[in-house]
């Protein structure tokens, strides 16, 4: 379901506006019907009204948490299954933080992620996008939602764009705390800019991983060919242009982008730009050879960029304690059938 269908199936059964909006607001607040704030009814066309029923089913049934995995930093995986049987990654963050999936599977192809290594099995719906932020929000407050779980946005730009739009109007969730994250495609960039950006602008998040070109293309095969100097460049647009700062994205792997060159590197491309680098060490999978640095050494080198000038926090992956990186717990269930 795409929620522009379901706006469309409203306004055919008679939904004005502000009857299309109170009926969308309700479902991404996920109010409960029999709270206090029950959906008036009675201003309803009637034929919006006897259609209701069957509509929150078919919403209801988009998406269904098959397994939640707390972590200790009081974050929660959440193994969503999807109408058809495929499932996503949603990961509730602490501080009232969402990380949202927009595909199954991914085509990048990142060789250090769990997700790229089985391509691109299907997007992911705007509706069903929508629908992990109102699973989340029956179990705890939503305040900001991050599109960084499985998938490339930029991949399914139109689904993520008209799901950006709802949690931003309808609903309630402030512009900059909707973060669309990219590998960096020129599409984003231009859609962002363009008049077709919709009625909300989102935070960017830009994930670098490398200061360089040659590794880039090693790390993350199927990535448009720009260049780090290119991301931070068309990054340092956005910002000006929306007044956020942009999130650079590391993943943090021992031996591959740890070292001196690196951190020259980062100086280089991020002193005195409008942006923050979040450093996030990396989460390892048993079947990769790739190695997470020590939390000592990944917390020297955030202080020696930050004494350096760049702005940097040092992050760990949400509840990694619980299963690992992104894709895992879809990788393992996968392998596993469901009850
Ligand atoms: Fe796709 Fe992100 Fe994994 Fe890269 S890290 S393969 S972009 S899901």
């Amino acid at each position: 379901m795409l929620i522009s269908d379901l706006r469309q199936r409203l306004r055919a059964l008679g939904a004005l506006p502000k009857h299309e909006q109170r009926v969308l607001r309700d479902w991404v607040q996920a109010k409960p019907h029999d709270s206090g704030r029950r959906r008036p009814e009675h201003f309803l066309p009637l034929a919006l009204r006897e259609a209701l029923p069957a509509i929150d089913a078919e919403l209801a049934a988009l998406a269904r948490v098959v397994s939640e995995h707390p972590g200790e930093d009081g974050s929660a995986r959440l193994l969503v299954g999807l109408s058809d049987g495929q499932m996503v990654e949603s990961v509730l963050l602490p501080r009232d933080g969402l990380c949202v999936s927009s595909q199954v599977g991914c085509a990048v192809g990142c060789t250090f992620c769990m997700t790229g290594r089985e391509g691109l099995i299907r997007q992911v719906t705007s509706a069903e996008i929508v629908a992990q932020v109102v699973l989340a929000r029956r179990l705890r407050p939503v305040k900001k939602v991050v599109f960084m779980g499985m998938g490339e946005p930029a991949h399914n730009l139109e689904n993520v764009m008209e799901a950006i739009a709802l949690l931003g109007i309808e609903g309630g969730i402030g512009h900059k705390n909707l973060v669309l994250s990219t590998v960096g495609d020129p599409r984003v960039f231009e859609r962002l800019h363009g008049p077709d950006v919709g009625p909300v602008k989102p935070a960017l998040a830009l994930s670098l991983h490398t200061s360089k070109a040659e590794l880039r293309k090693e790390l993350l095969p199927r990535a448009p060919r720009l260049s780090p100097e290119d991301i931070v460049e068309a990054g340092e647009r956005y910002a000006r242009f929306s007044g956020y700062p942009i999130q650079y994205q590391w993943t943090l792997i021992e031996g591959v982008n740890d070292g001196p060159e690196e951190l020259d590197g980062i100086v280089r491309l991020l002193k005195g730009k409008r942006g923050l680098l979040n450093m996030i060490p990396y989460n390892q999978i048993p079947d990769l050879d790739y190695r997470r640095p020590s939390w000592e050494r990944a917390r020297s080198i955030a202080a020696e960029l930050h004494s350096r000038g760049v702005l940097t926090k040092l992050r760990d992956s949400a509840g990694q304690d619980v299963d690992g990186g992104c894709g895992q717990l879809r990788a393992r269930s996968s392998a596993t059938p469901q009850p």
